[in-house]
C-alpha cells in the first residue's frame, strides 16, 4: 500500500512540531516513519495488527504519542516493552532514540514476528523482540532485574502491570506506564502492589497532546524501583488478574 509521501512527511512535521517535538525528527527518521507505515498497512490487510488505519491518525496515535516517552528516556538506556502488539510503543522509541535499546515482548507470536520483520526493514539494531508472556521472563534469571526502564501501553489496568513490568526492572530503574483518563484512580488501586514490588511511586509526567484542535491526556505513570522484587512474584497470570495486589 502506498502512502503520499508529501502529505505524510508534512503531517509528521506539523504534529510533531505543534507539540515542540521537532527536534526529534529528521529527514532519514521521517523517511524511515513512511517505510513503517507502509508496511503497518500492508501486513494490516492480513493480519488484524492496528484498527487505525489513516495514516494521518497514525502519525498521531502512534507516533507522536511515544514523543513524550521518547524524550524522557536516559541516555543509552535498556529498555523492555512489555505488550509491544505491533511495536508500539518499541519502534517509535527505537527509531526516535537510536541511543537506546528495546526487547519487546508480547505473547502473540504473530505481533512478535511482525515487529521483528520492521526492525529488519527499518535497520533497527537497537530492536530484539521476543514471543513470550511478561510474567514468565519475569523468572528468567538473564532477564529479570535486567532492565533500567519497562515501558507498557494499553495492556492492563496499573494494578496487573505492575506485576508484569517491576520484576524485570533493576534497582534503581523505573517502570513508565503510557496511560490515559483514569490514571488517577489506577495509581490508587496499585498502591500496594507496587510498594510489595519494591516500587515507589514519583510524580511522572502529565503530558497533553494536541492533534486538530483537540487535547488528549496521555499521562505516563512513573514508578521508581526502589528495592529488590520478593522472589514470589511475578505470580501466574490467573492470579495476577484475579487477585491483583
Ligand atoms: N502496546 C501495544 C499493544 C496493546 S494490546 C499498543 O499500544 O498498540 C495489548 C497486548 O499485550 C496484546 O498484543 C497482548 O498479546 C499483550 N499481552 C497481554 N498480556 C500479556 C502478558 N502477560 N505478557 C505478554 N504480552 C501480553
Amino acid at each position: 500500500m502506498s502512502v503520499d509521501r508529501n502529505a505524510f512527511f508534512s503531517e509528521m512535521n506539523a504534529c510533531f512540531s505543534e507539540n515542540g517535538y521537532a527536534s526529534l525528527l529528521s529527514k532519514t527518521k521521517n523517511e524511515k516513519f513512511l517505510l513503517l507505515t507502509e508496511h503497518l498497512l500492508a501486513e494490516n490487510e492480513k493480519y488484524n495488527l492496528t484498527a487505525i488505519t489513516d495514516p494521518s491518525e497514525i502519525v498521531f496515535r502512534h507516533y507522536l504519542d511515544c514523543a513524550p516517552l521518547a524524550r524522557l528516556l536516559p541516555q543509552g538506556a535498556k529498555v523492555i516493552d512489555i505488550g509491544c502488539g505491533a511495536g508500539f510503543p518499541t519502534l517509535p522509541l527505537a527509531l526516535l532514540r537510536e541511543d537506546i535499546t528495546v526487547f519487546a515482548v508480547d505473547s502473540t507470536e504473530k505481533k512478535v514476528n511482525f515487529v521483528k520483520g520492521c526492525a529488519e526493514r527499518l535497520g533497527l539494531t537497537n530492536v530484539t523482540a521476543r514471543a513470550a508472556r511478561a510474567e514468565d521472563l519475569g523468572h528468567d534469571a538473564s532477564l529479570r532485574e535486567g532492565f533500567d526502564i519497562a515501558v507498557s501501553r494499553a495492556v492492563a489496568a496499573m494494578k496487573i502491570l505492575v506485576e508484569l513490568c517491576l520484576p524485570l526492572v533493576r534497582v534503581g530503574g523505573q517502570m513508565i506506564a503510557m496511560k490515559g483518563k483514569n490514571a488517577l484512580f489506577e495509581v490508587r488501586e496499585a498502591k500496594r502492589g507496587i510498594s510489595l514490588l519494591g516500587g515507589k511511586l514519583t510524580e511522572g509526567e502529565d503530558i497533553a497532546l494536541k492533534y486538530k484542535g483537540e487535547v488528549f491526556e496521555r499521562p505516563l505513570l512513573t514508578v521508581e524501583k526502589i528495592s529488590h522484587t520478593p522472589t514470589m512474584y511475578p505470580r501466574a497470570y490467573a492470579q495476577i488478574s484475579k487477585k491483583p495486589l
